[in-house]
């Protein structure tokens, strides 16, 4: 069993377990939705994921990037610059998120 990592909120210092939380999804404007879970004492929102359909593109392509059968055929040097690649991406989609995140708040 997975004991979780120990959060502690900013704002009033409580420690909670992030097996306890409940992470939730709402759409807050237009085609935006964040991913978010909230201190149980204080109710501070934590945002873990800002999305626009370009993002949401953006991931699901990348979901679909890696089945294990399309990689084994690859040579070494194929499947290195996969991985930089998909980091790459990986990167991208985390960057902009963060920009999202702080152009809404
Ligand atoms: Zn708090």
């Amino acid at each position: 069993m997975s004991k979780g990592t120990r959060i502690k909120c900013d704002i009033c210092g409580f420690n909670f377990n992030d097996s306890k939380i409940k992470i939730k999804k709402q759409k807050v404007k237009d085609d935006i939705e964040q991913t978010y879970f909230r201190c149980p004492k204080c109710g501070k929102k934590y945002v873990i994921l800002t999305t626009d359909t370009t993002i949401r593109k953006l991931i699901r392509r990348q979901k679909e990037m890696y089945p294990a059968e399309f990689t084994k055929d690859l040579t070494d040097k194929e499947y290195t610059e996969k991985v930089h690649e998909y980091n790459a991406r990986k990167e991208e989609i985390k960057s902009r998120s963060r920009e999202l995140t702080k152009a809404i708040e």
